[in-house]
């Protein structure tokens, strides 16, 4: 089983260019991820995917493609992170960063937490409502970085995610296929957010026998974010900017 992972883990990382991060200690923390997230899945709702064939591309290299668009020792929030995703898979690779996880839901953010700890990484998290979170001065507008997969359709994760985003820092939002769709939906809102596009990217995302289309948005906040925004998600949902 362990030889399987760790060919399977080579062979995926390889094949999306992720290479640099591949050695004897991010492997082992992948396996041991692994082993928690499914453990803890049959008790809890953490992924859908569960067999290690997916698991590897799909939430390993996906969240790892992300790495290298991190400055060192940035601090970082994974606005929605779930059962852990992008801030886990980061957290292995990326020592250096500093990492909050926010999530709605109180146990998720437990089991976050408690595994980051089972597996020696620098990271914490929250539980709570980003948009009720983001009003609060002590994290509001003080990440270098926030990042986000799977959690709304960009004109509404917009609003959810870049209050926590100090001036010059940037959010990274991670899309699939439909994200240059989502991001017209979303261009008024970014520049009434006091943002500005600073990098799309489309690319292949590489899993055993077929490629995935992916997409990611550096948007950069230039101006301070207006005292109005978040909205309740009432009207974040209702009328998206
Ligand atoms: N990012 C993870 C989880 C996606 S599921 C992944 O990619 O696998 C979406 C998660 O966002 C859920 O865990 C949900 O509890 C959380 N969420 C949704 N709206 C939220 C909000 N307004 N504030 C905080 N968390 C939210």
């Amino acid at each position: 089983m362990r030889e399987r992972f760790n060919h399977l883990f080579l062979d995926i990382f390889e094949k999306n260019g992720l290479d640099a991060y591949v050695n004897t200690e991010t492997v082992e923390k992948f396996w041991n991820l692994t082993q928690l997230m499914l453990e803890t899945n049959a008790v809890m709702n953490i992924t859908a995917i569960t067999d290690m064939e997916k698991i590897i591309p799909l939430h390993y290299a996906d969240c790892v493609k992300i790495a290298d668009m991190i400055p060192k020792n940035a601090s970082i929030a994974d606005i929605g992170c779930g059962g852990g995703f992008p801030i886990l898979p980061l957290a292995i690779v990326r020592p250096d960063l500093k990492l909050l996880g926010i999530d709605s839901t109180e146990k998720k953010a437990r089991y976050v937490e408690e595994t980051g700890k089972k597996l020696g990484l620098n990271l914490k998290t929250v539980s709570g409502r980003a948009e009720e979170l983001a009003k609060h001065s002590d994290i509001r507008q003080s990440f270098d970085v926030v990042v986000s997969r799977a959690v709304a359709r960009l004109n509404i994760l917009n609003e959810l995610c870049m209050p926590f985003v100090k001036i010059g820092g940037c959010f990274i939002a991670m899309k699939g296929a439909a994200g240059m769709q989502e991001f017209e939906e979303a261009k008024a809102g970014i520049y009434k957010l006091g943002g500005e596009l600073e990098k799309d990217d489309e690319y292949d995302l590489y899993t055993n026998e077929q490629v995935e289309k992916r997409s990611v948005f550096i948007i950069r906040q230039i101006n301070s974010i207006p005292a109005t925004y978040p909205r309740a998600f009432g009207s974040i949902k209702k009328k998206p900017l």
